[in-house]
């Protein structure tokens, strides 16, 4: 039986029946979220959650599916609520709880959002999807694009990280590199006509994600926890957990909530901490390059910035901005006292959650829910910075890293770098050294290309020294990256 549903603007309030496909309100280009008769629904409560479900798709009477034959599922959400012991010993509270949301198919909570809006579109009869992403979005897409069997085209600007990258390409999406994340959006809305589009404010996306909040709820066997903490790009994470918490409410599986909601969000891009801090009711775009570990959650105008201080307010919350070396931290707190690994934008949860424990915001006796939002693997780079931070790391990462870049130099330049370090810092010297003691013979052009490399990948130094009698000599030295492998290896 279909559900009694209905669309509401959240911004200009309309509502729209949900058979027709609108993506954001035809009147204002307001967000849309799906209602349902509540009252309808509380009379049969008792079908509302299968249990033998293990996953997300336990709430599928709760969710806006009408061809229960079109559910494209990976086995998402129903992930688990793990008690962090040591973490709580760490910061002095006792109930820590992290939300992992890493175990997702994909590796984010996307997962749910997208495995519910795939379906929506085998349901409208789609054969392609589009979506235009920075990355993880991506990545679910065309995991979920895969499994149902659709084309999936994705825009990604030319910055991706890597490993989001193989892992879009892996999946068998065909993959465009644009110049930025706003013209990868352009090129996907372009291709409405032809293909489902998908972005992370579409109604049914936002329907999936509000079941975090049905899941913890039903894990904390429906009593709710004292705080909730998630981090904010678009601030839709926090809305559609806070929406999953008032339908619980509405549908008599709770009381009336004591619930905190607590947004966190990088220093490098925080206009809802902003609006926050200076106590106003509406969030300003922020302008300027967000250049963040957190990259994930690096939005210049959130969709949802204005719902997320009306939550705040409303639960007596908080909207907190963290800086990348809090992120990194918190990063790696989170692996080394709990084993989960965690992206940097799903770490930032931590390093708001130390903030108001050190503040004394937040009592030991209290509840605390951290929703991780996904996971580390993705993100390469900030897991290595993260662990050349460790001193005790550091060789080990010279180690292994120099003798990767060892295999690539070849002999020539490995003894080139060797004479160098012996101190001749001619070229003509050098090529001497070469050919009488290495006993490597090229010509000294061949030779001044291959300094011309090692230049470039950043293991010589060139300067020119002027002699007394006004004449110019060009002089090599190691680099600090040069003289490290020499050390390591000559
Ligand atoms: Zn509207």
């Amino acid at each position: 039986m279909p559900l009694p549903m209905k669309m509401k603007c959240i911004k200009c309030g309309r509502e729209y029946p949900v058979e027709i496909y609108y993506r954001r309100c035809p009147s204002c280009s307001g967000i849309l979220h799906i209602y349902y008769d509540y009252d309808e629904m509380r009379k049969r409560r008792d079908e509302l959650i299968n249990v033998h479900e293990d996953s997300m798709w336990r709430y599928k009477g709760l969710l806006p599916v009408q061809d229960l034959s079109k559910i494209i599922s990976l086995k998402e959400g129903w992930t688990p609520l793990i008690k962090a012991k040591r973490l709580a010993n760490e910061l002095k509270l006792n109930n820590i709880y992290l939300k992992d949301e890493t175990r997702n198919p994909s590796g984010s909570f996307l997962d749910r959002g997208i495995s519910l809006e795939v379906s929506i579109a085998a349901e409208y009869g789609f054969k392609s999807l589009t979506c235009g992403s920075t990355g993880n979005l991506a990545a679910s897409v065309a995991a979920y694009g895969a499994r149902g069997g659709f084309k999936t085209i994705i825009y990604v600007p030319r910055k991706v990280e890597l490993g989001k990258l193989y892992q879009i390409a892996i999946y068998g999406a065909d993959i465009y590199i644009v110049n930025s994340y706003e013209e990868a959006l352009k090129r996907s809305e372009m291709m409405f006509l032809d293909s489902f589009v998908i972005t992370t404010s579409d109604p049914w996306y936002l329907e999936g994600i509000k079941t975090i909040a049905y899941e913890i709820l039903e894990q904390f066997k429906f009593n709710p926890p004292d705080y909730v903490i998630t981090s904010a790009g678009t601030g839709s994470l926090i809305s559609m957990t806070y929406k999953g918490f008032e339908e619980m409410h509405l549908l008599d599986f709770i009381d009336e909530f004591n619930t905190s909601f607590i947004a966190v969000q990088s220093d490098k891009a925080d206009p809802i901490a902003k609006a926050f801090r200076s106590g106003k009711d509406h969030v300003e775009p922020i302008t300027g390059s967000l250049d963040t570990v957190a990259l994930d959650i690096a939005i210049s105008n959130p969709t949802h910035g204005d719902v997320v201080l009306d939550i705040v307010h409303k639960t007596k919350g908080y909207v907190l901005s963290v800086s990348d070396e809090e992120i990194l931290e918190s990063l790696s707190l989170l692996a080394k006292l709990e084993g989960i690994l965690a992206e940097p934008s799903a770490a930032a949860v931590l390093a708001g959650l130390k903030r108001l424990a050190d503040e004394g915001k937040i009592l030991p006796s209290e509840t605390v829910v951290l929703v991780i939002t996904g996971a580390g693997l993705k993100h390469p780079k900030a897991i290595r910075d993260t662990v050349s931070k460790i001193i005790t790391l550091r060789r080990i990462l010279s180690i292994v890293e120099g003798e990767k870049e060892l295999s690539r130099l070849g002999t020539t330049k490995i003894k080139i770098l060797q004479a160098i370090a012996e101190g001749h810092t001619y070229g003509y010297a050098i090529w001497k050294v070469l050919k009488n003691k290495y006993g490597v013979k090229v010509g000294l052009p061949t030779l001044y290309q291959h300094l011309k490399e090692l230049e470039k990948m950043d293991l010589i130094t060139v300067f020119s020294e002027e002699s007394d009698k006004g004449r110019k000599s060009i002089h090599y030295t190691l680099t600090h990256k040069g003289q490290r492998i020499v050390e390591d290896f000559g």
